[in-house]
């Protein structure tokens, strides 16, 4: 073990710091169980934090994420490690010892007073991944407004070392030469709340996606539809007019065997209707179409979402969607087949085409020594006693929590890491009883 590897004792380590991990460490922290919640992306909140609103409800998915994030950042059971790797977790006596690498964001965190001056002074552009692409970040930069914590990361790849960071910062926190941090956790259980990323928007070439710029993921039209969004409008980015016309091809990358997703991503129906709706809203004159091949509205108040839509005026076409080409404008036209009217193919015309892609999950047992747990065949976490204890994994003292053991929502993510969090209490509760020197571990 390196000499300058921090050392530290927690009840649970939750890994992964999306709305799941963030409730099951919550709802452990307010029972008096320290954790340690790694995250390794710059920020938490996970894939909601970057929604516009969400179904059914249609609240800002941002305000009602940000307090949570906030809660979780200042609990006192909770110590939190952002841009922090697992590299590895492994069974250690009762518990188990996680090895973490915190990578370097070229900032000393403890001077950082988050006043973004370093990112005014920088002059370099880069494509803004929290916006999917759409809009540009600087080089030194924090990653969205409502980030926690608010400390820039600096993107190596990018920065020209021309110093006008470091010159601008107040508290001489920019460090060019900081290196990772290794990090030692001992924990008595872990919950892995490790999500999901979405299919690859190019898996379907037929499609045109990361080929033609008016062919958008799901999570593009997030960041359009939101307050605080790359070009503040629902725009086309080839060209920033207006869309008169949108289009979503359901299932395009879910129950498909030749993507290897043979399975449905549950969300992708809901959410296509509800970014029609917001689009309806913000585009009133706007034709809205959505070509899918059977609705699944499967939730509590979902099939009167669904109904309320088609109320408003959005298409429903019941049709499968065998390729789209763009002509010279970037205007797309999608061979269709239509299977309610059992007319022959056809090609429509729209001006933006979502593709509702799937879900993946986001870290893969199967291709990681990270912890030896099994996954099930569609790659999620493998569950051996569900449904009767569907937060167990293959590994005793290992829990599971949302997308990371198969799509969910959020209503089902967060239930579900309630779940975990009961589950992990109880075990750290026997491995207690049976070896009492691991009581009051603390982080
Ligand atoms: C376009 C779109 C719109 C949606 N809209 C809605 C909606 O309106 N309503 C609704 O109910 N649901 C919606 N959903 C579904 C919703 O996003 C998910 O249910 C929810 O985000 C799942 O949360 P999670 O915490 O399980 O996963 P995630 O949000 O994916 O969080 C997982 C976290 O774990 C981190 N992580 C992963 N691997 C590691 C690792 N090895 N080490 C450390 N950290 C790691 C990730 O960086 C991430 O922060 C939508 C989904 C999509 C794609």
């Amino acid at each position: 073990m390196a000499q300058d590897t921090q050392q530290m004792h927690t009840d649970i380590l939750v890994v992964g710091a999306g709305i799941a991990g963030l409730q099951a460490s919550l709802d452990l922290a307010d029972q008096g169980y320290s954790v340690v919640l790694v995250e390794r992306q710059p920020s938490i909140g996970g894939v909601m934090i970057s929604l516009s609103k969400v179904f059914p409800t249609l609240d800002c998915a941002s305000c009602i994420t940000t307090p949570r994030m906030a809660s979780a950042a200042h609990h006192p059971n909770i110590s939190l490690l952002t841009y922090t790797e697992v590299e590895s977790v492994a069974r250690n006596g009762d518990g188990f010892i996680a090895k973490l690498v915190k990578k370097p964001r070229f900032v000393e965190e403890d001077k950082c007073i988050g006043c973004r001056r370093c990112e005014e002074a920088c002059s370099v552009f880069v494509p803004d991944e929290y916006d999917h692409g759409l809009g540009a970040r600087k080089a030194i930069s924090i990653p969205f407004t409502n980030a926690i914590p608010q400390y820039p990361v600096l993107d190596e790849e990018s920065c020209i070392l021309c110093g006008a960071c470091a010159k601008a910062c107040p508290t001489q926190c920019i460090n060019f030469v900081q290196e990772p941090k290794h990090i030692e956790v001992k924990a008595v259980a872990v919950i892995m709340a490790t999500g999901f990323e979405l299919t690859p928007i190019d898996a379907k070439p037929q499609y045109g996606g990361a080929q033609y710029p008016n062919v958008l993921s799901p999570l593009q039209m997030e960041r359009l539809l939101a307050p605080h969004g790359p070009f503040g409008a629902v725009l086309r980015p080839s060209d920033g007019k207006t869309p008169d016309s949108i289009a979503y091809v359901q299932c395009a990358g879910s129950r498909d065997l030749s993507l290897g997703v043979p399975y449905c991503s549950r969300v992708c129906c809901m959410y296509a209707i509800k970014q029609a709706m917001l689009l309806s809203g913000s585009l009133p004159i706007a034709d809205i179409t959505i070509y899918y091949m059977d609705i699944r509205a499967f939730g509590k108040g979902y099939e009167q979402f669904y109904q309320n839509a088609k109320a408003m005026g959005i298409n429903f076409v019941k049709a499968k969607v065998a390729r789209i080409r763009e002509d010279d404008d970037h205007n797309l036209f999608l061979r269709i087949e239509r299977q309610d009217t059992g007319s022959g193919p056809e090609e429509v015309q729209h001006d933006l085409v979502v593709l509702s892609l799937g879900m993946v999950p986001a870290w893969k047992p199967t291709s990681s020594g990270m912890i030896p747990i099994e996954a099930d065949t569609d790659g999620f976490l493998r569950l051996p006693k569900s449904p009767l204890r569907p937060n167990l994994t293959t590994m005793e003292g290992v829990f599971a929590a949302g997308v990371a053991t198969g799509p969910k929502d959020i209503v089902d993510a967060i239930t579900d890491a309630g779940g975990a969090a009961m589950a992990a209490a109880n075990y750290v509760e026997r491995v207690r009883q049976a070896a009492p020197a691991l009581a009051g571990a603390t982080g």
